[in-house]
């Protein structure tokens, strides 16, 4: 049943939220022992909540576009009074006073929240294997021995597996929205830099930090961004524009659409399978009446993977300061002198990739290699986002694979040097460094495993990815 059709009998009160969400943490209990997808389970705040609504329902009080409907939330993005790590040991214990803008516009229509979902720490990461200290891998749905992907596995392996209506609010700062979902074969949507307010979302990389859905179906993702999106004024970087109807453009005719297919996405190491499957998909919105040409976008992938590496460790090498176990961050047995103190906490209760970030980060903000590193990433992120905006005075939409490979597997996953793991990101960090909406639409299984596509449009433009993804579902 369509998540409209759910909130419909709900809002007739011919359903009973408290009994459905009874189920939905039982399966979420389930699942998250088998296949780890939850930090936090809030049964009994959710249960509360549940029952809270039918109540208001009865006494004809309570409407909303989510009404009655479970969301899980990736675990950087806070949930007042639920536990809020980002995945991080250093942050346990760490119960929000507030709620992220996201989630209150959510639970503004009547969701639930029903947990906080894992990730690599911080968002570190395409595979969640990063994950902090002391916290659990999420396992791919398909295959319990192969990677969710990352950061927001967690969300996009449940997603995938819930026999329910349930929405998800995940993260992207390089990809960790669309790459994720493309692993799990569900609808990944980040939008535009600035559309969705990061009020409330634990900074990894400021410039580059999103929030968005990640849904089994495109309808569900247009829905929960027209929730979610438009101006905060707790957030000075959000967009002060009107938010578009995105239901309303699904199967929205493709006459007069045009949209071009990256040539260099299609080059060595590309798996077949993948390439077989994207390329399907993309005769598919050539049936549906849009028409494309092939075209090459040289800079975001040539340059993309330094580009990112090296503007996000520096931001994220900053926003860590903060965690040093005084104002942020757990408290440990105060001793020695500050730096001694600080340094006993950060190695204690920051995992080995976060580490490795501050490391990287600070030596590309160092006096001496601040103009050679960031300010030359800088630089280069205005060239991609120049040869984007050449490419959107011609088309519509651009067409990629989101991810060259299949989901790995664990064992593989092992054998890969960290240079090696930040390579998986290389066909999504372009339109995340230059903050353009994409969405990853799943277009075939292989051997058992999804395939994604990537679709990327200009600024504020999501409508169009709704409008040609939904030909693809
Ligand atoms: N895989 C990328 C990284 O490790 C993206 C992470 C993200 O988008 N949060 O930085």
């Amino acid at each position: 049943m369509r998540t409209l059709e759910v909130v419909e009998l709900i809002r007739k009160g011919n359903l009973s939220i408290e009994e459905s969400t009874h189920k939905v943490i039982e399966e979420v209990k389930k699942l998250t022992s088998e296949y780890n997808y939850f930090n936090t389970i809030a049964a009994d705040t959710a249960i509360k909540r549940a029952k809270e609504l039918d109540a208001q329902i009865k006494k004809g009080k309570k409407s909303g576009k989510l009404l009655g409907i479970p969301i899980s939330v990736k675990d950087s993005i806070c949930v007042k009074g639920m536990e809020s790590t980002g995945g991080s040991r250093i942050l346990e214990g760490y119960i929000p006073p507030f709620n992220a803008t996201a989630v209150q516009r959510c639970l503004d229509e009547g969701a639930i929240v029903i947990g906080k979902t894992s990730q690599d720490e911080f968002g570190f990461g395409g595979f969640s294997v990063n994950v902090g200290v002391g916290y659990k891998v999420p396992k791919n749905p398909f295959d319990k021995t192969r990677t969710c992907g990352g950061s927001s596995g967690g969300c996009a392996g449940y997603t995938q597996k819930t026999a329910y209506n349930q929405l998800s609010i995940g993260e992207s700062t390089g990809g960790s929205i669309v790459e994720p979902a493309s692993f799990c074969g569900i609808v990944g949507l980040c939008p535009t830099y600035g559309r969705v307010s990061r009020y409330g979302l634990m900074d990894f990389s400021n410039a580059m930090d999103k929030i968005g859905p990640m849904t089994r179906t495109l309808e569900d993702a247009a829905l929960l961004l027209e929730v979610i999106a438009g101006f905060d004024s707790n957030e000075s970087t959000t967009i002060n524009a009107p938010v578009d109807s995105y239901t309303k453009v699904l199967k929205k005719s493709l006459k007069g659409m045009k949209f071009a297919v990256i040539k260099e996405a299609f080059a060595e190491g590309l798996d077949p399978a993948v390439e077989k499957h994207v390329w399907n998909g993309i005769k598919k919105l050539e049936s549906a009446g849009a028409t494309y040409e092939e075209i090459s976008l040289k800079i975001p992938i040539k340059y993309g993977i330094s580009t990112y590496y090296l503007l996000g460790t520096s931001e994220a090498s900053t926003n860590l300061a903060k965690y040093c176990g005084m104002r942020y961050g757990k408290q440990d047995k105060l001793e020695g002198s500050f730096n001694e103190y600080f340094t006993k906490v950060r190695s204690s209760y920051l995992g080995e990739e976060a580490k490795r970030r501050i490391m990287l980060g600070t030596f590309a903000r160092m006096a001496g290699y601040r103009d050679a590193y960031y300010l030359k990433a800088l630089k280069v992120r205005t060239l991609m986002i120049n040869e984007y905006k050449k490419a959107f005075k011609k088309y519509d939409v651009l067409a990629t694979p989101t991810v060259s490979i299949l989901p790995p597997k664990f064992s593989e996953i092992e054998k890969l040097t960290p240079l090696q793991c930040y390579m998986i990101d290389v066909l999504t960090v372009g339109p995340n460094i230059a903050g353009l909406p994409h969405l990853n639409m799943p277009v075939g299984m292989e051997k058992g495993l999804p395939v994604g596509m990537l679709l990327t449009a200009d600024h504020l433009q999501e409508g169009k990815l709704v409008q040609l993804g939904s030909w693809l579902e």
